[in-house]
């Protein structure tokens, strides 16, 4: 029998140096026992599986390695041996990664699932409580992971907060960010994160401000915000309350809505739009969820006239949570400026509100959507368009155009003339800006550019000869 002690419950690099080894010695998965640290147990797999190949160095699939790093962040006390087996098996045959319907890749599969979930709920749920620490003020949260996620999530929260110096308490593990180093430390209890202080005001205020009881759904709040995270949660304690008002606000809402507009414009237009962009935060309609940031939802006056709609969030906006701000979005808003059309007076949105890219060493590459992703983030965009209800909704690129037009259009073909849609407004169509940026020629550049411009100030136009 072969042991292997790993030093943590998430030792992803102690699992992947011990499972090399075992498998270029032809060590076979019935014979091999893992354990963390010396906890006692057993880690075996009970599906033996046949004996792989026992000469040379070896390479896996990416996507083996992708799936590995987050099954084995479960509680599941059989994965490294899951994972041990499936390596013999994906090392003798790499096409076994494509065989879905393989119990033990489904098995697998199922713990990165769980995995993922969790991970998204760590985004979703952690809420600081704001203490003094001598002169200085640090944010402290306790959360309570199903799965050994801390250090996993530890870069989400440098790079959301990196200015605040914060700790986040679990029973496993706490992380601790100063501003410019991560430090860990051993578990603590709920007993020693802080209660009530004045964040919490300022959450409960901004989320009652932003309940909408017309978008009421228990089922689907159950789900999103399960309750064993309501107690971390300021803004749960307001649940039950608001709930048990909704009916009675929503009646009000409907009265105090101008006649013409039942059941609201402007005033509950906006706080449809607040809850919107809350229920997206939480999205997990399609995978791109998994390894962005934050949801990018769209910005700007929920009654323009005008909207953008881009393709996707790129590195800059996925770090930033807003569309539109990195290298595209300088362009773009110079060649607003020069077509004379205000992007403060228009609503900029994406067709795909999370970052879609594929990590290369440091460096995360911008990946184009599917299809089958515009198609799950377009139900994000009609709301959008919904409350807003533009008069002019200009597409940037082609997934942007397959979002709003709700098929698969050639830019050349449509560019430059507007499209009716079904509720009244009108569609064009153009570039988007990263286009341009990708150009290599500059002389080419500076014509396609010239070219967009040209595209927003037609669009310019027909908006004011509609006004
Ligand atoms: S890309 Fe859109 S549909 Fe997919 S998870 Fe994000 S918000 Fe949801």
């Amino acid at each position: 029998m072969h042991r292997v002690a790993l030093t943590a419950p998430d030792d992803y690099d102690g699992w992947r140096d011990a499972a090399r080894r075992l498998a270029m010695a032809g060590v076979d998965p019935a014979d091999t026992l893992w354990q963390v640290g010396d906890a006692p147990g057993d880690l075996f797999a009970d599906d033996p599986l046949p004996a792989a190949r026992r000469d040379g160095a070896f390479s896996v699939p990416r996507a083996f390695v992708d799936l590995a790093q987050k099954a084995i962040l479960h509680r599941d006390p059989e994965r490294f041996a899951l994972l041990y087996a499936l390596l013999i098996r994906v090392r003798a045959r790499p096409a076994a990664m494509e065989d879905k319907a393989a119990p033990l890749l489904r098995r697998i599969d199922m713990l990165a699932k769980g995995v993922r979930r969790d991970i998204h709920k760590m985004h979703a749920f952690v809420r600081f409580r704001e203490v003094a620490e001598g002169d200085a003020t640090r944010f402290v949260a306790w959360f309570e992971p199903d799965h050994h996620i801390v250090r996993a999530t530890a870069g989400f929260f440098v790079r959301r907060f990196t200015t605040m110096r914060w700790s986040i308490l679990t029973p496993e593990a706490c992380i601790h960010w100063d501003g410019e180093t991560i430090t860990e430390g051993p578990g603590a209890t709920r007993a020693d994160a802080p209660g009530d202080d004045p964040v919490e005001a300022l959450w409960t205020g901004y989320y009652a401000a932003i309940f909408n009881p017309a978008r009421l759904k228990t089922g689907a709040m159950m789900s999103e915000m399960p309750k064993k995270y309501w107690k971390n949660l300021p803004e749960a304690a307001l649940i039950p309350a608001l709930i048990a008002g909704a009916q009675q606000r929503e009646a009000a809402m409907i009265a105090t809505a101008p006649m013409a507009e039942k059941p609201a414009r402007h005033g509950n237009a906006q706080v449809a739009w607040a809850a919107l962009r809350e229920e997206a935060r939480v999205c997990t309609r399609c995978p791109l969820h998994g390894p962005a940031t934050q949801t990018v939802f769209g910005e700007g006056p929920i009654d323009a006239a005008l909207v953008f709609v881009g393709e996707q969030p790129g590195d800059q906006e996925d770090l930033a949570g807003r569309p539109f701000v990195g290298p595209a979005g300088q362009l773009f808003d110079a060649a607003l400026a020069e077509a004379g059309v205000e992007r403060a007076r228009a609503y900029v949105t994406n067709a795909v509100k999370h970052f879609k890219y594929e990590q290369r060493g440091k460096r995360r590459i911008h990946q184009t959507p599917t299809a089958g992703e515009v198609q799950a983030c377009r139900w994000w965009l009609g709301q959008e368009l919904a409350i807003i209800r533009p008069r002019i909704i200009v597409a940037l690129g082609a997934s942007a155009a397959r979002a709003v037009l709700g098929r698969a259009v050639t830019i050349g073909q449509v560019r430059g003339a507007a499209m009716p849609l079904e509720d009244g407004a009108e569609a064009w169509v153009t570039v988007h800006p990263s286009f341009l940026l990708r150009l290599p020629d500059p002389a080419r550049q500076a014509e396609e550019q010239a070219r967009f411009v040209a595209d927003l100030l037609m669009v310019g136009e027909r908006l004011k000869a509609l006004a």
